[in-house]
Formats: C-alpha cells, sequence, structure tokens
C-alpha cells in the first residue's frame, strides 16, 4: 500500500496527490506511512550519512530517512542540504539546569537559521511536485525565512503574512532579502494565520504552515536524526518549545513510528515548554487535557507567541503517546536560560532558550530525575533576534532583570583606559 493522507479525527483517506489541508469533517491530516512494507534499518541511514554523490539530498538529515517523509522522485528534492546539526554539550550548562547528562541539539544551525527547513524542504519539494505556482504563509518569522528561501531556489512565488511589529529583526531581513511578497498584517500571529488560511483557499495559493501535513513529516527528522546522533539509544526526555505545536505533533508521531518498525526499544518522554503569556497548551494539560481555549499571547520569545495553536490535536496524541509533560516558564527564566546558553559559546534565540528554562524547571519540580538523560531542542540562531540580546545585556528589556548583563564598556581611545576597564572587569 502507498503513503495516504489520513484523518486523525475520523480515519477518511485521501490520495497524497490531492490538495487539500483538512478532512472535510475538519480534522488535521497526518500522512500515513505503510510502515510494514518499508525496507528501512538504522544500517541504511548510518550508510547514508555518509552523504556519497553530488545531490544535496544526499547530504540531508531530512532525506536520509526518506522512506518515512515522503515517497517522490529524487530529481523532485529542494534541498539545501538541510539537517546534520551539531548536538552539544556543555558542562557549565548541564550544571545550571541540574543534570549529569543533559545535551543541546542546535536547529538554529540549519541553512536558514532555524528548524522551519526540515519541514520546508519537504512542503517545496511537495509544492513543485504538485505543480503549484505561488506558496504562502503566516508566520512569526522563520517560516517566512525558510519558505522565501527554499522559494526563490524551486522558482516558485513566496507570500508571508506576518503580524505587524512583533517579528524579529534578522527574521523579517531574511524575508525581504530573498524576495517575498511580505505582508504585515495589522494583527497578531492568529490574526495573520486565519487570513492565510482563506486566502490560499480563495486564491489557489498552496499553503506550507505546520497545518499541512507534509512540513511535520519533514520535522519528524530532528528526533530521527538526534536518536541516530545517540547511536540509537533514546534519551530519557526530549524538551522543546511549543508554539503552533508542529514540533510537539511531529516528535510524538516520529517516536512512534520508530518504535513501530522495532528501531528503538521504547519512546522517550517529550517535555513541551511553553512561555507563561503564550500558554494555551499548558492550561489543558493542567486540566486533564481540556479543550483548548485560545489565549490572547504576549511573551518575549515571539517565536512561540502564539495563542491558537494549529495543531493541538495532533499535540495532545504525541503527550499521551510518551507519557509527555507541558510546563511554562516565565520571560525572566527565557532570558535567564537564554543568557546561560549564549555565555557557553553555543547561543540562540529567546524561544529556543525556552526549551533549557523549561529543563531547568522540571527538574527542579523532580519530574525529571537528575540522573536521566536529557535532550533539548534549540529551535533558531542567536543572529535571528539581535534587539533582544543587545537590549537584555544594556538593561533595557521592558520588565526583565539582566541578571547575567554582559554590558559594553564606552572608553577614550588611551591605553589607560583600556587598563581601566581590564581593571574593573576582574573586579
Ligand atoms: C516555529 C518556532 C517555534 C515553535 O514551534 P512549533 O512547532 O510552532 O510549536 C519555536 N522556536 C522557534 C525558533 C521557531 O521558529
Ligand atoms: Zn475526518
Amino acid at each position: 500500500m502507498a503513503a495516504v493522507l489520513r484523518c486523525m479525527e475520523c480515519g477518511a483517506e485521501y490520495s497524497l496527490g490531492e490538495i487539500r489541508y483538512r478532512c472535510r469533517c475538519g480534522g488535521l491530516l497526518d500522512v500515513a506511512h505503510d510502515l510494514g512494507s518499508l525496507r528501512v534499518s538504522r544500517e541504511l541511514f548510518e550508510e547514508r550519512e555518509a552523504g556519497q554523490g553530488p545531490e544535496p539530498w544526499r547530504r540531508s538529515g531530512v532525506w536520509r530517512f526518506r522512506e518515512l517523509v515522503l515517497p517522490v522522485e529524487s530529481q523532485l528534492i529542494v534541498s539545501r542540504p538541510e539537517g546534520n546539526t551539531p548536538l552539544y554539550r556543555s558542562a557549565a550548562l548541564a550544571r545550571w539546569v541540574g543534570l549529569e547528562d543533559f545535551s543541546v541539539k542546535h536547529e538554529g544551525e540549519n541553512p536558514t537559521g532555524s528548524f522551519k527547513d526540515r519541514g520546508m524542504t519537504v512542503g517545496i519539494t511537495w509544492a513543485k511536485a504538485l505543480g503549484a505556482k505561488a506558496v504562502a504563509c503566516a508566520s512569526t518569522g522563520n517560516t517566512a525565512a525558510s519558505m522565501a528561501a527554499y522559494a526563490a531556489m524551486a522558482g516558485l512565488k513566496a507570500i508571508v503574512f506576518v503580524p505587524q511589529g512583533k517579528v524579529a529583526l534578522g527574521k523579517i531581513a531574511q524575508a525581504l532579502a530573498y524576495g517575498a511578497l511580505t505582508l504585515e498584517v495589522e494583527g497578531d500571529f492568529d490574526a495573520a494565520m486565519s487570513l492565510v488560511q482563506e486566502s490560499c483557499r480563495e486564491l489557489g495559493i498552496y499553503l506550507l504552515n505546520s497545518v499541512n501535513p507534509f512540513r511535520i513529516e519533514g520535522q519528524k527528522t530532528i528526533v530521527f536524526e538526534l536518536i541516530q546522533d545517540l547511536g540509537w539509544d533514546p534519551p530519557d526526555w526530549i524538551v522543546f518549545p511549543a508554539g503552533n505545536l508542529g514540533n510537539t505533533a511531529a516528535f510524538g508521531k516520529a517516536l512512534w513510528e520508530l518504535r513501530e518498525l522495532g528501531l528503538i526499544p521504547r519512546m522517550p518522554r517529550l517535555a513541551a515548554v511553553q512561555a507563561a503569556g503564550a500558554n494555551p497548551l499548558y492550561r489543558s494539560y493542567a486540566r486533564g487535557f481540556a479543550p483548548l481555549e485560545p489565549v490572547r499571547a504576549e511573551t518575549v520569545a515571539t517565536a512561540i507567541r502564539i495563542g491558537n495553536p494549529v495543531s493541538f490535536p495532533r499535540a495532545v496524541r504525541s503527550l499521551r503517546w510518551t507519557e509527555g509533560v507541558v510546563v511554562e516558564v516565565t520571560d525572566q527564566e527565557i532570558m535567564d536560560a537564554k543568557a546561560v546558553v549564549d555565555a557557553a559559546g553555543i547561543g540562540c534565540e529567546p524561544a529556543s532558550a525556552a526549551a533549557v528554562a523549561g529543563a531547568r524547571k522540571l527538574v527542579s519540580q523532580g519530574v525529571i530525575k537528575r540522573s536521566e538523560r536529557v535532550v533539548a531542542v534549540l529551535t533558531g540562531n542567536l543572529l535571528k533576534d539581535p534587539e533582544a540580546t543587545v537590549s537584555y545585556h544594556a538593561g533595557k528589556l521592558q520588565g526583565i532583570e539582566p541578571r547575567f548583563a554582559n554590558r559594553p564598556r564606552r572608553i577614550a581611545p588611551s591605553l589607560e583606559a583600556v587598563a581601566e576597564a581590564l581593571e574593573e572587569g576582574r573586579r
């Protein structure tokens, strides 16, 4: 049996080639692979990691797992390549979090600086295969940057819908530079999200938000790759920031498939971290997965500033499959964690630091045991949000105490002034 689109609510099936993002019943769609008929093994993925051959997809950390991602002809693949991101360890960071075995998978080291490239290589490949001429997304910034870049490489027109004034500088710069038609919607992300869905439906544009099941398939490879990085010995926990809940959806599906295929003996537990000011999943979780109640979102971590997450039902499914937990962290905790990640020389954007802040909180609550093996996913690059970083260190970030500030010092152009500054730095 070939892969199909299957509704997660009613089980209705559609062919992969049909352009639709939801079931007739309104349910979200999954790409359902016929796992029993796939010929995949750890050895196959190990062999491919060597990355021989001229085509970029052969060096991609997404297409290495292509049987579990998308059945498509090799010539159609649009790849940078993406993935193959580093797994960093820092003794100082582990100590701060309170764990012996803590590492971070840095998805901010993808081609456009966020994990969105993993879903986008699949989404753009499929858009081309379907014959689309134009693609669109609503975005807090990183999806826009990624889609704009991949669309430009594939020769597709890109239209991005962003919340006016709420996109980090590096991300808006990328969308403009890569040539996307950039629509600054007067409203928040959730307003941009409903407008893009309506526009795609009415204007015949292919929608590349994470409601699109093909993007979820690409994002699964974060988990495939991190387990491969660990020699196929899964960690106890995977901790990550949760906004529109695409990753929460993708990570659960990835783990479920790996276990079904017998590629891992047990599933790690997922820990989804939300900003306290944008916490609809946390609120639902705290009440035994009560129905989603959208919130008006506000947080310094603009990438997860989302009040009405589109993948909510898929996320709940993932958390149930993996005995997952949800935790919320304040903006102060996020910026403290970011300063520690940054000072370790690793660096990330605020939303990514939420994962580290969440890990630390779960350790302090005793939910994660100090002896457990934990991987946090850093979703975006330090350079995405220079304003947040510089304002923090200058002590100018509203409502945030800069506990780890590294203030620039203005000096006169003299050796004495340098000596004085060094002396001060020593104190
Ligand atoms: C998109 C994004 C998120 C949120 O991921 P979801 O899959 O929407 O939950 C978190 N961090 C960064 C840096 C992002 O770009
Ligand atoms: Zn359905």
